[in-house]
């Protein structure tokens, strides 16, 4: 009886010690006719265009996944403790945004503990991570398997970063949109940016061709 006892804590802490890789996802794979999409915003909070996407999203009723940099949380508080209280999906994406390619891995593991420490002051545990401009290696993969958090890159880039025009981010949305997409958007723009104005048409639009949008765990839950 000894020896079994030995034998399961043995096998339970293998499986401990040997986390489940993270997964990483650009999409998920869904049946069409789900029509279910995920926006996401990175880069905030920022004390007026997160404001702004926050009454957007509460004015069509739809929710979304923001991957939030630690540092931006700590500079605007009540911007960050709003969108925590919106009950919308927050991940953890850094907390000073660097590329993590060009760090060690003891400095990527800081980076991710750091956001997180500062997301659980506002009561946000978040089980998502999205690495800055999507670059990541081995190291941000060990990291997210250790923090159990899964990657999340994208499907569509409304290249809204780059001061995209609104009307082109509403063409690119809506002539490519499927089931499963993950939407990149950023609520953190400095100069132009055309993410509101375009939100106000790909959402209704969405909305009537039947598409459902929902955050990008519920997404990947449903579908895993
Ligand atoms: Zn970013």
């Amino acid at each position: 009886m000894l020896f079994v006892t030995f034998v399961v804590l043995l096998f339970s802490q293998n499986t401990r010690a040997g986390a489940k890789a993270a997964n990483v996802y650009h999409k998920i794979e869904t049946d069409n006719s789900e029509k279910k999409i995920a926006l996401t915003f990175d880069d905030g909070p920022h004390p007026r265009i997160t404001r702004e996407i926050i009454s957007i999203l509460k004015e069509y009723g739809v929710t979304a996944t923001f991957f939030v940099i630690g540092q931006n949380a700590d500079n605007y508080p009540d911007t960050m403790k709003l969108l925590s209280e919106s009950g919308y999906e927050i991940g953890n994406h850094t907390y000073s945004h660097k590329n993590l390619k060009k760090m060690s891995e003891d400095e990527v593991v800081e980076e991710f503990r750091r956001c997180n420490e500062t997301l659980l002051k506002f009561g946000v545990e978040p089980n998502l991570m999205r690495p800055p401009e999507g670059f990541f290696t081995d190291d941000v993969i060990k990291v997210s398997s250790t923090m159990e958090y899964d990657i999340i890159l994208w499907s569509i880039d409304t290249r809204d970063w780059a001061h995209t025009p609104s009307e082109c981010i509403v063409k690119n949305v809506l002539e490519n949109a499927k089931s499963g997409d993950i939407i990149l958007m950023h609520d953190y723009l400095s100069g132009y940016g055309g993410t509101c104005e375009a939100l106000r048409i790909i959402i209704p639009e969405l909305a009537h061709r039947g598409f459902e949008f929902v955050t990008v765990s519920e997404l990947i839950g449903e579908n895993a």
